[in-house]
């Protein structure tokens, strides 16, 4: 091999790696695709004068400008030049390389490397069976055994360097035709080399006639194809069997898990027909507790006591707390059963927020907690929503602050201009209370069903832990939501956005 050849060779070879290494980072980082498409148009200008050398057949080679004395050694003349066929071969493959980066070119660049390919193969066969015309195609020089090598792997290399496009992608993948190409390439190749080397040597021997070698040959190739044809048959088979399988078994699994998710479905209804239900039923001797209590209190039937009107009170608040929790019930089995509906309106917000303090007002002056309210110029005077949900929301932000907060706190409302969401404008209401607030890990966990950060026996308070996250589903059925900030031991914020006119 002579020296250029070796460096021509190193160097396809880099350049393959790197785009190897670009395909396989996915980077189309510039700076690589540069280094490569450099070193390419090198290889391809390397090429080019070696074949304008030996189309001129010039006494001057690079291969002798550079190498001088190690090519003194050589016994054929003129010093340095490259086989003919070695030369086509360095232009094939060097066009074939910058073509590698550009994208698209897949044809012509399979062209290019398969005609590469082809000469290189007929070198091989030309060692092989010994006809030196096959790799040979200049009297003095011809292509020698290693350099055929390094030609067919940066052929192959080039064809295949992009696996998902041309004829290399019919070879790659699990797939049963990549796996019979495959197979079928192997054996078409190798094949026909062997037994052909076989009836040669037969031949040359003088150990059968040609007619009897033909027909061997001819024989050994029809059975060996036959064999690998079945063999690959056989395997195609057990494939499409074991396809066929796991399909009917996905389907299956689909079907039970169909037929599963039917049942959860059919449970969660009952359950929440038998919860809205119970909820139902139980407001009516509510009610009727509430009628007497009210009636007591009027104190129709009499005067009562002190200590007869400290537990008629007792009783009264018990109801109001029951009635809460059941109403709490209500929504969530009502928002469980996908049976809410939104009423859609322009609401006034001033007037929703009078509606909701005059609610928790008689709560808060228990508590000798103080609502204020506060709105900001710029924010719009009406918002989208379902006003009865709206209420709902905001008389459970209202009332967990009132609930949360120490005696003499302030829960205080201010509205004001949100960020805007797809062209929407967005009202925001800031709930703030000056309470005990709730730790950072909790923040996330609150607008969970039926959590509560205080468990148990610590908890002082009344309520099953629906309210906020009943908030946030209403909230988010009329394109809002519910977010929350605190701080623990100074207080927590909740606000409110919701879709503004
Ligand atoms: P409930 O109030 O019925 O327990 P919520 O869903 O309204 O249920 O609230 C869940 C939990 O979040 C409450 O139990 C409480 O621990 C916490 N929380 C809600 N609002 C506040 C608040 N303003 N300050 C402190 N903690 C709060």
């Amino acid at each position: 091999m002579l020296p250029w050849t070796a460096f021509w060779f190193g160097l396809s070879g880099a350049t393959l790696w790197i785009d190897y290494e670009r395909r396989e980072r996915r980077s189309q980082t510039m700076p690589l695709l540069r280094i490569q498409r450099l070193l390419s148009f090198a290889l391809l200008a390397i090429g080019i004068v070696m074949a304008f050398q030996r189309l001129t057949g010039q006494e001057w080679s690079i291969n002798r400008l550079f190498f001088p004395r190690s090519l003194e050694q050589l016994p054929y003349r003129p010093l340095g030049l490259m086989a003919t066929n070695s030369t086509i071969c360095f232009v094939l493959l060097g066009a074939g390389l910058v073509l590698l980066t550009y994208a698209g070119r897949s044809l012509l660049r399979e062209i290019l490397a398969g005609a590469a390919l082809l000469i290189a193969f007929l070198a091989v066969l030309g060692h092989i069976y010994g006809v030196s015309s096959l790799y040979s195609l200049d009297r003095y020089a011809g292509m020698a055994p290693i350099t055929v090598v390094g030609f067919l792997l940066i052929s192959l290399g080039v064809l295949t360097a992009r696996p998902a496009e041309g004829a290399a992608s019919l070879l790659v993948g699990r797939d049963g035709s990549a796996l019979v190409a495959r197979r079928l390439l192997f054996v078409c190749v190798t094949l026909p080399i062997l037994f052909g080397l076989v009836w040669l040597e037969a031949r040359r021997a003088n150990a059968v006639s040609r007619e009897l070698g033909v027909s061997l040959f001819v024989i050994a190739t029809v059975v060996v194809f036959v064999v690998v044809l079945l063999w690959t048959a056989r395997a195609m088979r057990i494939s499409e069997k074991r396809k066929k399988d796991a399909l009917d078994e996905a389907e299956m699994s689909s079907r039970s898990a169909i037929e599963a998710r039917e049942t959860a479905e059919k449970a969660n209804r009952a359950k929440s027909d038998f919860l809205a239900v119970m909820s139902h039923e139980l407001r009516t001797p509510l009610n009727a507790i509430r009628g007497y209590a009210d009636l007591l209190d009027l104190e129709i039937e009499g005067p009562l006591t002190e200590s007869q009107r400290s537990q008629l009170q007792k009783i009264q608040k018990s109801e109001r707390h029951l009635l809460s929790m059941i109403d709490d019930l209500l929504s969530y089995t009502q928002i469980e059963s996908g049976r809410l509906t939104y009423d859609v309106q322009d609401i006034p917000l001033k007037s929703i927020i009078d509606e909701a303090f005059m609610i928790t007002e008689p709560r808060a002056r228990a508590r000798n907690v103080t609502l204020e309210a506060n709105f900001d110029e710029a924010s719009s005077e009406t918002v989208r929503g379902d006003p009865e949900k709206l209420l709902q929301i905001l008389v459970n932000l209202i009332s967990n602050g009132v609930k949360f907060s120490h005696p003499g706190g302030t829960i205080s409302l201010r509205c004001c201009d949100g960020q805007p969401t797809n062209g929407t404008p967005v009202i925001d209401i800031h709930v703030r209370d000056s309470g005990r607030g709730i730790p950072e890990s909790k923040l996330s966990e609150i607008f969970e069903p039926f959590f509560q950060v205080e468990k148990g026996l610590t908890r002082h308070n009344d309520g099953v832990g629906l309210g906020l996250a009943i908030s946030r589903t209403l909230a988010r059925g009329m394109s809002g939501d519910v977010m929350v900030s605190s701080v623990e031991g100074e207080g927590s914020t909740f606000v409110l956005s919701m879709p503004g006119t």
